[in-house]
């Protein structure tokens, strides 16, 4: 596989939220709007629905990937409700979500946890979009940096830094999702080089490469300077993801 280059990622990320009918609709509209998008695409719907956005995609032609909210460590076997990461490359995925903050608070997953899925989602050629990120508590304590690359160094610990070639980071600040709040430009900024300079210290040519995109209330209106710095390198879209204007509009604030 070639490594994954800077060239921006944006991923909508549309939690449980809609119906078959509300998945085609959306991902056709989404699809009939971004036949020559200026950034990666993704777009990453309930499992269930997976199937139906593949085909919507197919049918319009569009450069859209495809990719899932969640996979399990496990390769196969007894885990009654878990899905493999060959069973989401088999539907077409090529990207899928590991440790969103939803699933570490209401699943409890540890950054342990979150490796051995970045590790299967590898293992079944996927590229594990690995989500860190600090509560309100954490950065009013001052450790933003310290829970960020901690969650990252569980990671890197594990699958090694040349795994990164074949990954995206999402630094999404929990107080920032879903909230309507959104860190500053600024704010962000300096996690996401904190991040970068973390990698960089097992690899300058990896933390050159690596893809570090933000998540938190990215709306069309906010998209465009948080997007333009230097070391974010796209969008995880979830509420804004739901609209297909708003999320074609975020998709072209990328320069
Ligand atoms: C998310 O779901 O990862 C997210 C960032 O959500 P929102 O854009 O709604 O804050």
């Amino acid at each position: 596989m070639e490594p994954v280059t800077r060239h921006p990622l944006i991923a909508g990320n549309w939690k449980m939220h809609g119906s078959q009918a509300f998945a085609e609709s959306l991902s056709g509209a989404i699809a009939q709007s971004l036949k020559k998008p200026r950034a990666e695409i993704a777009l990453i719907p309930p499992f269930p629905y997976l199937t139906a956005v593949a085909a919507a995609i197919r049918a319009h032609q569009a450069p859209i990937d495809l990719g899932a909210q969640d996979v399990s460590a496990h390769a196969e076997g007894a885990h009654t409700g878990e899905v493999s990461g060959a069973m989401l490359s088999d539907c077409g995925c090529r990207f899928v979500l590991v440790g969103h903050s939803e699933r570490r608070q209401d699943h409890g997953e540890t950054s342990a946890q979150v490796a051995q899925k970045f590790l299967a989602a590898q293992q079944a050629g996927l590229i594990p979009i690995v989500c860190v990120g600090e509560t309100l508590a954490e950065r009013d304590a001052g450790q933003t940096d310290k829970v960020v690359l901690s969650q990252l160094e569980a990671v890197l610990e594990v699958a090694g830094v040349e795994a990164f070639e074949h990954a995206v980071v999402a630094y999404e600040p929990v107080w920032a999702i879903g909230t309507g709040k959104t860190a500053t430009p600024a704010q962000a900024q300096a996690v996401h080089a904190s991040i970068r300079a973390r990698i960089g210290a097992n690899s300058d040519t990896i933390a050159g490469q690596v893809r570090v995109i933000y998540g938190g209330s990215v709306k069309p209106d906010n998209a465009l300077e948080i997007l333009s710095c230097d070391d974010i390198d796209g969008g995880l879209i979830g509420g804004a993801s739901l609209s297909a204007e708003s999320f074609v509009e975020i998709c072209q604030a990328v320069g």
